[in-house]
C-alpha cells in the first residue's frame, strides 16, 4: 500500500486576529521550505480571506466549521460556498470542543461534511473517545461506530482525524501505538462504505502532537499526519514540525 501525502493540519481555535494571522503566515514564509507534507491551517473564519492572501504558495487554509445549511435564514452561520469564495480548501467537522459545547451529533457532522462536499471542499471528520470510554476499553467500538455515523452519505473526499478526547490540550498524548490501533481499525472500517479507495484516504492523529513527537506518530504505518492544536501557534514549532516530517 502507497501511504498518501502526509498533512499537518494545524488547528488554531479561537486564536489569532486577522491582523496576527498574517504577521504568522509573513513569519512562516521566511522559514518554510516545501517538504513533501502537504500544510494546511484551520484559522478563524475572520483569518481565513487575509491568511490565504499572505501563505507561501501551496500552504491550504481550512476552517473550523461549516454550516450543514446551503444559505438563508441561519443567523450567524457560515456556508460552505462561502468558504470556496475565499479559496478554503478544507472544513473540519466533528471537532470534540463542537460536540462537547455546541451538542453536534454524528448526523450534524454528517449533514455538514456532505454540505462541504457539495461546494468542492474536503471535509476534516473528526472522532475519538473520552477518557471514561478509553478505561472501560471501549475505545475502538465506540470510536468506529461515531465514524459510521458521522460519514452517513459522506463521498470518499474526506480526511478522518482520530482525536482521543483525553489526549486535547491536556499534555497527554496517545503513544504512537495507540494511535496506530485506532488509525488501523478505522482504515478498515473505511472499506466498507470506499473499498479499495480507502488506502487513498488520509487518516490523521490529534492530541497533544508537537514536534518532538510528531515523527515516532506519523511513521505508524496507518498514520497519514496529525491535527495539531497548541503547538500550531508559533511558527517556530510548526516548522521545526514540518521538518521532523
Ligand atoms: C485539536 O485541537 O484538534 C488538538 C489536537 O489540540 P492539541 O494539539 O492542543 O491537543
Amino acid at each position: 500500500m502507497t501511504k498518501p501525502r502526509t498533512l499537518l493540519a494545524l488547528n488554531w481555535k479561537m486564536n489569532k486576529a486577522p491582523t496576527e494571522a498574517r504577521a504568522w503566515a509573513r513569519e512562516l514564509a521566511q522559514g518554510y521550505e516545501r517538504a513533501p507534507v502537504e500544510l494546511a491551517v484551520m484559522a478563524p473564519f475572520t483569518a481565513l480571506y487575509g491568511l490565504k492572501e499572505t501563505l507561501p504558495g501551496g500552504v491550504d487554509v481550512g476552517a473550523q466549521d461549516v454550516s450543514a445549511h446551503e444559505s438563508g435564514a441561519y443567523t450567524g452561520e457560515i456556508s460552505a460556498a462561502m468558504l470556496r469564495d475565499v479559496h478554503v480548501t478544507y472544513a473540519v467537522v466533528g471537532h470534540s470542543e463542537r460536540r462537547e459545547y455546541h451538542g453536534e451529533t454524528d448526523a450534524v457532522v454528517a449533514a455538514k461534511a456532505r454540505r462541504a462536499q457539495a461546494h468542492g471542499l474536503t471535509p476534516i471528520v473528526c472522532v475519538g473517545e473520552g477518557l471514561d470510554v478509553r478505561e472501560r476499553g471501549e475505545h475502538v467500538a465506540y470510536t468506529l461506530a461515531q465514524l459510521r455515523g458521522s460519514l452517513e452519505g459522506v463521498a470518499e473526499n474526506v480526511v478522518i482525524a482520530y482525536e482521543p478526547v483525553w489526549a486535547i490540550g491536556t499534555g497527554k498524548t496517545a503513544t504512537a501505538d495507540d494511535a496506530e490501533e485506532l488509525a488501523a481499525a478505522i482504515r478498515e472500517a473505511l472499506r466498507e462504505p470506499y473499498g479499495a479507495l480507502a488506502d487513498s484516504i488520509r487518516v490523521l492523529y490529534g492530541g497533544s502532537v508537537k514536534p518532538d513527537n510528531i515523527a515516532s506518530i506519523c511513521a505508524q504505518p496507518n498514520v497519514n499526519g496529525a491535527l495539531v492544536g497548541g503547538a500550531s501557534l508559533k511558527v517556530a514549532d510548526v516548522l521545526a514540525m514540518n521538518a521532523a516530517l
